[in-house]
């Protein structure tokens, strides 16, 4: 039989060493029998998921550990969004990922994810109404705007001319770096005006289309029903769209399958990884949307995993839960999520398997380190297991990573070329 892949993505699972635990990361502090059983015998290093000085965004971080160089392919995460979510995209549609947020009637954002108590229902609904009472006319246009999950929508706007993405952030928390969506750490949390960055008609026209409807939804939203309920039970309003990460067409991404000669499966989530599983030519193995209990969503990925475990070669998991409490500044609760992920979903894969016909290897897309609240550009741990034997360690953590026999590896797009190599 030929050696499988299994390739881990925790994301967000770097950090740095914290107070409340004891100066361990949340790594370091989790309970994780599963993953120290895997550690043993693997081989360690750490890896720049981009490179250095870039804190990526997820979809920036995930095209490049998956090999595509986001410096030549990326287009933008507004299109991938769009994609992974089911909205057709023509060349010159302008889409933008965007955030339900709560602001105050001065433009001051006081929860940029309504405090995440928004559900993906509550979203729908909003949404539908958007749809239906909001009309741009700054410029002949139309628009399709489709909440995912939780706070998380996306906007796609199409105009009788191609529109430009040669646009602003209306969310301050970030910015576009060399062309690629990055995190930034504002100083002052303030909605943004969707400003062009260019001269030209089309991104004035674009960036004019972006606040009208900015406006014009915030109108919608604020006296909305749904909006009225949550503020009687004393939640945040969702009162506001944020936008981020402009593009205007589909990246084109080279078969994976193809290239590599294997059959490639994704197991995730999010529109945004599955976006980009299927534009990189693999199969989406369906999971149903996540629950937000960790430990539910990982006992249904993995049965997942293992159902389809015949059909492919390769799998590509992405495993979300670590990121939001990096965001929300909560070491404590991440190094509990790592915990659990490691006995619901690591534990029942190696009761399933046999290590030595498999390579699992196991990353995060970047770093969410708590006290940054936010994506950092640090190095984050790397471990190959399985059919391979390396030096191991007792753990998998930064500094075990740190000073693995893999070394520093300063380009996330070198991985899967490697990982080929050793299958
Ligand atoms: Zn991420
Ligand atoms: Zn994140």
């Amino acid at each position: 039989m030929r050696t499988k892949l299994i390739y881990i993505m925790l994301d967000g699972a770097g950090d740095r060493p914290s107070p409340v635990l004891n100066g361990k990361t949340p790594l370091e502090y989790a309970n994780t029998p599963n993953m120290d059983l895997l550690v043993r015998n693997a081989k360690l290093g750490l890896i720049y998921t981009v490179k250095r000085g870039i804190a990526p965004e997820s979809d920036v971080a995930v095209l490049s550990m998956l090999g595509y160089d986001p410096f030549k392919y990326h287009t933008g995460r507004g299109p991938i969004e769009a994609y992974g979510a089911g909205i057709p995209l023509n060349d010159g549609d302008l889409a933008v990922r965007c955030n339900f947020a709560t602001a105050s009637p001065n433009g001051k954002i006081l929860d940029r994810r309504v405090g995440r108590s928004l559900s993906s229902e509550e979203a729908s609904i909003l949404g539908e109404a958007i749809n239906r009472l909001v009309k741009l006319e700054s410029y002949p246009a139309s628009f399709t705007f489709k909440s995912t999950i939780g706070h998380r929508a996306v906007l796609v706007i199409r105009s009788t001319i191609p529109l430009s993405s040669s646009i602003t952030n209306t969310d301050p928390s970030y910015a576009k770096l060399e062309g690629l969506g990055i995190a930034k750490i504002p100083l002052e949390l303030k909605v943004e005006e969707c400003k062009p960055l260019d001269d030209s008609l089309t991104s004035k026209i674009s960036a004019q289309l972006i606040n009208e409807f900015t406006v014009k939804s915030r109108l919608i939203l604020e006296e909305h029903p749904i909006n009225l309920k949550r503020a009687s039970k004393g939640l945040l309003k969702a009162n506001i769209i944020l936008t981020r990460d402009a593009g205007n067409r589909l990246p084109k991404l080279f078969n994976i399958n193809e290239r590599y000669k294997v059959r490639f499966a994704c197991l995730a989530e999010m529109p945004v990884e599955i976006g980009i599983a299927k534009l990189a030519g693999m199969d989406v193995v369906n999971i149903p949307p996540p629950t937000g209990n960790v430990k539910l969503d990982s006992e249904l990925k993995v049965k997942a995993l293992l159902n389809a475990y015949r059909d492919f070669d390769c799998f590509y998991v992405h495993i979300k839960g670590p990121d939001e409490p990096g965001h929300d500044g909560d070491a404590k609760l991440k190094a509990e999520l790592i915990s659990v992920i490691d006995e619901a979903f690591f534990g029942e894969l190696l009761k399933a398997l046999n290590l030595n016909e498999c390579l699992i290897c196991v990353t995060a897309d970047h770093a969410t380190p708590c006290d940054l609240r936010a994506h950092s550009d640090d190095p984050v741990p790397l471990m190959i297991a399985g059919s391979v034997k390396g030096r191991g360690a007792s753990k998998f953590c930064e500094s075990t990573c740190k000073s693995g026999e893999l070394g520093l590896l300063n380009r996330g797009v070198d991985l899967i070329p490697m990982l080929m190599g050793l299958l």
